[in-house]
């Protein structure tokens, strides 16, 4: 029997997405009834929130259920299918630990929750972004896994462009908020990839 790698390719990026909305829900729920402290919301939160979900979902999710823009359809086999799908996977298990470590301490945007406390445990030994690691991992597993060069960058262009946009941001927030406390945090941690960056 054939296999379809494109089909695959596209089967593996829904089964993934869908895995992600379900590892989030829960905690979405519960962290939602702790009252929001501290809201730091510049304008262009909203404007790069947008842009990630465009890229890492919207345009791919375009491609995936109506083929457009195949114009840049690309050979799919299954060397980066299965690179792919092993990205994702990886993706969705950090994902899971720093959910379970951050607890009713995560937001969706830069805010901080009543009595909120430094997560320096768990996956927040490591590094002390976890969150967009996993996040990156979703974006750099999209060239892989979908067959197409437009579908498939929008995620690294999309999740760059929040990245970079707010890690900073997020960071003198944290600073301001736990002063020594983060600063000692920042000296032994990297941001996204333990001990090289
Ligand atoms: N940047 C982190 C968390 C993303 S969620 C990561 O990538 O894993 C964003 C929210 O998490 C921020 O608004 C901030 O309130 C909270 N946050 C970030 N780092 C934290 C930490 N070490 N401890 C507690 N809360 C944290």
């Amino acid at each position: 029997m054939e296999i379809d790698w494109e089909l695959t390719g596209r089967i593996v990026w829904c089964i993934c997405v869908v895995a992600w909305g379900v590892i989030r829900f829960r905690p979405n729920m519960k962290a939602r009834k702790i009252r929001i402290a501290v809201a730091k919301r510049p304008p262009i939160e909203r404007f790069s929130m947008f842009v990630s979900q465009l890229g890492l979902g919207i345009i791919p999710a375009i491609w995936v259920f109506t083929g457009v823009p195949s114009a840049f359809d690309r050979q799919a086999g299954p060397i980066s299918v299965i690179l792919g799908a092993l990205l994702f996977g990886f993706s969705l298990y950090l994902f899971r630990r720093t959910h379970k470590a951050l607890g009713k301490m995560w937001s969706h945007s830069l805010d901080l929750r009543e009595g909120h406390k430094l997560v320096t445990k768990g996956i927040y030994e490591k590094v002390r972004h976890p969150m967009y690691s996993a996040f990156w991992l979703w974006a750099v597993s999209m060239p892989f896994l979908l067959a197409n060069w437009v579908a498939g960058l929008a995620g690294v262009v999309g999740f760059g462009t929040l990245y970079f946009l707010r890690v900073g941001q997020e960071e003198r927030m944290m600073e301001d908020q736990f002063g020594e406390q983060y600063r000692d945090y920042v000296k032994r941690t990297k941001r996204i990839i333990p001990g090289i960056y």
